[in-house]
Parts: C-alpha cells; structure tokens; sequence
C-alpha cells in the first residue's frame, strides 16, 4: 500500500479529504450521539441505523406473533431462525477471504478460541506438543489455551514468545500458532500471510484470532492458507453489545473432531439420535440453539459492509490513524507505542502517557471517546466507516489540551 500521510494537515486538507472520502456515506448509516466524536469503534462499534428496527421486529413479529414457527423456514414471512447462523455465515465469510460453508457463527470469541484450538490440535501432527503464542496476546486467548491443556492432561507447552520472536521459536515441535493478528494494546499488525507460509513450511496449525481485523480491513485467510480463526461480532462489525463471535474453519478440516458436540451442529438436529453425527462443514462448530435477538443484530449490521469496497475501508483507516499520528507528532508527554509503517498497524493507535487513565477520563468528559489499558496506554480505534478526517483532527485537538492541562 502506498498510501502516504500528509505533515500535520491542516483542517482545510481534511475537509478537503472529506469531500472526495468515498465511505463518507456510510456516516447516515449510524445513530452517533451528537457532539462525540467516538475512538472506541474496536472495543464496541457503534449502533447500525438500521439495527433497531430489526430488532423491534424480530421481538414483535417474529417472537411476539410467529412464535415457535418462526424456527422453521417461511420465504414469505422472511423468517427462518434455524438458518440464521448460516445467513450471517456467508455475510461475514466475504470479509475475511472464506468460503460461507467454512464459518460458524454463535457462541463468544472466548468460546469460539476452545472450539477452534481443540480442532487445531486433533489435527496437528500427533508428536508434536508446542502451542506457540504471543506472550502479549489478549488474556482470555491465553487463559482459554491454560484452560484446554489441563483438560488434556497437560500434554502441551503454551509457550508465549514476544511477537519479534516468532520466527525463531517456529520450529518442528510445533504442533499450533495461536496468535491475534493486531495486538490489542499496541495496535501492531502482524503479516498474516507471511506467518502463515513459515508456520505452514515446519508443518505447524495455525489459528488465527481477528478480533481487531475482521470489518477493520480485508483479511485472506484462504489465500493464505489459514488453517484456523476466531473473531469478534461487537467490534468492527458492529453486531452490538456481546454479539456472536465467529470461527472459521478450512474445508481440509471439516473432518476434524468436534469437541463441543452439541445437537445444533449435528446432521439433523430434529431426529433426536442418539449418536451424533455432525452437520456438513463448519455449521458443525455451532453448539446449542442459536441467539436469535443478537444474531438478528449481527445479520443487519453486516449488511452496512455490503456496498464497501475493503480496499478503500484499508485505505481510509490509514489516512485516519496516519493523520492522527502526525497531528500529535512531538507533543510532550506522549510516546507513540504504534508501528508508524502503514503495512504493520491495524486501526488503532495507543501512546503511552504518564498519567492515561485521567487523561482518558478528561477525554471522555470531552465528548472524545477511546479508552484506557493498563498500564499506562491511551488507546484510539478508527471506524473507516463513521469517522471523518475532520472528526481525527477535533479528537488530536482534544487531546493536546488535556496532555497540555495535565503538564500545568
Ligand atoms: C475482544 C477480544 C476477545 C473477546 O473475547 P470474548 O469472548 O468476546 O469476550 C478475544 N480475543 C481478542 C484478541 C480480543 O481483542
């Protein structure tokens, strides 16, 4: 990508940028409170302006009405809960480089990780007894591979190396690569496809988690020949608060062991066998019935992705976290802890500050909305879709008066 980031634009080149962004329109597409300019987008999106309705329906007619015939399949009525992870399947396979029959989508990213790691090392070479993992990666992602190994009599060694390390750590004993493709706090974007061919040339699994890429940017995980992922449906993709999560699975691995075995990723839940036998493809890794209210949520949300092009969705989020880094270049008391190389970022940018948890909390009073991480980062996540250049500049603005403030 050769996008480059202007010097400390000033606000005339941003309304400029403004005026010729082609995501400006998805804007309307949200319902933002007035006189915030929202930096959180990766921890919970924002609410899709069509979200409410579909949800007042859902409740009303669906549930209210229907009632339990809204399980089963009705064209005219447009109504077919059993499908719905399916449907909401084959939206999000289109953002990150599957096929629709290689995604299941329910459960949370946490449980989703369990799933996906236990398929991982059933089909791993059976020798092999190395998990490796970036020691920076999100707790639960670590606390899940703890929680699976003791489960399995210990067999494995989770062993957490600094992402710098990977390639030096990917040897033969590998059985997986468990690994989040930005890290959470610094907003570091690792190469996904170039780990993935050092990860697949020793013959190691990998499994990826793409809470903070899935609806940032395109991901390929068929062209790189990924073997496993998990993501985040409240992030970027907007599915709402504690909204499914996905896994994705490659077709090579559809034979692999199901550990939870549960009669909604069974062949057919409905003849009430004995033996499960599961369904075809990843609908497999769904477990019990499906939530209906928050998958509705996710199915309409991701519709606001239908008409964008995730190649001018990357560009943008790059002018945004490029215009911001340069914007607050040189300003006493923030250290930038986000790669400036446009190929090694995500959307987000984090600076440590001596004093960030008060300097956050001013922000927030302020109407400029990030967060806090321990211990001491400023985190900010820029949604291509509902941020402007203009917005970028008002939150730097933001943010120099309270850095400034606090020095005084
Ligand atoms: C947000 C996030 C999760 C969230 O897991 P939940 O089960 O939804 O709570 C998992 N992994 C990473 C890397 C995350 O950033």
């Amino acid at each position: 990508m050769t996008q480059t980031t202007p010097m400390r634009p000033t606000l005339d080149v941003l309304q400029a940028l403004d005026a010729r962004d082609p995501l400006a329109h998805k804007r309307a597409e949200f319902l933002l409170p007035l006189g915030v300019i929202y930096l959180d987008g990766n921890s919970l999106g924002a609410l899709p302006a069509a979200v409410p309705a579909r949800l007042d329906h859902v409740a009303r007619r669906e549930w209210g009405e229907a009632l339990i015939r809204s399980w089963t399949a009705d064209a005219a009525q447009g109504r077919d809960w059993m499908a719905l992870p399916d449907r909401v399947a084959a939206k999000l396979a289109r953002l990150i480089g599957a096929r629709p029959h290689e995604v299941a989508v329910g459960d949370s990213t946490s449980v989703n990780l369990f799933k996906a790691l236990s398929a991982a090392l059933a089909v791993a070479e059976p020798t092999r007894r190395v998990i490796l993992t970036d020691a920076d990666n999100f707790p639960t992602d670590l606390y899940v591979a703890q929680g699976l190994n003791a489960l399995l009599g210990g067999r494995y060694e989770l062993r957490p190396v600094a992402a710098a390390d990977l390639s030096a750590d990917l040897g033969t004993d590998v059985a997986a690569v468990m690994l989040t493709q930005v890290d959470y706090r610094t907003g570091e974007r690792l190469d996904l496809a170039a780990v993935t061919a050092q990860a697949r040339a020793v013959g190691a699994v990998t499994l990826w988690d793409l809470a903070h890429s899935a609806g940032a940017f395109e991901v390929d995980l068929n062209g790189a020949g990924a073997d496993f992922a998990v993501g985040c449906g409240y992030k970027y993709l907007n599915g709402g608060p504690g909204a499914p999560a996905f896994l994705f699975a490659a077709e090579r691995h559809h034979a692999a062991p199901v550990a939870l075995s549960g009669w909604m990723g069974h062949a057919d839940p409905f003849e009430m066998a004995r033996e499960y036998a599961p369904a075809a493809g990843a609908r497999r890794f769904v477990v019990g019935t499906p939530t209906v209210l928050s998958l509705s949520a996710l199915d309409t949300a991701l519709d606001v992705f239908a008409d964008v092009d995730l190649g001018a969705l990357r560009a943008k989020s790059l002018l945004l976290t490029g215009t911001f880094m340069a914007l607050l270049d040189g300003v006493p008391d923030l250290t930038l802890v986000t790669p400036a190389d446009h190929e090694r970022r995500g959307s987000q940018v984090s600076y440590r500050h001596p004093q960030a948890r008060e300097a956050m909390r001013r922000l927030v009073d302020r109407g400029v909305i990030g967060d806090f991480r321990t211990p001491d980062i400023l985190r900010f996540g820029f949604t291509p879709l509902y941020l402007s250049h203009q917005d970028v500049y008002h939150a730097a603005q933001a943010v120099q008066d309270i850095v400034r403030e606090l020095r005084a």
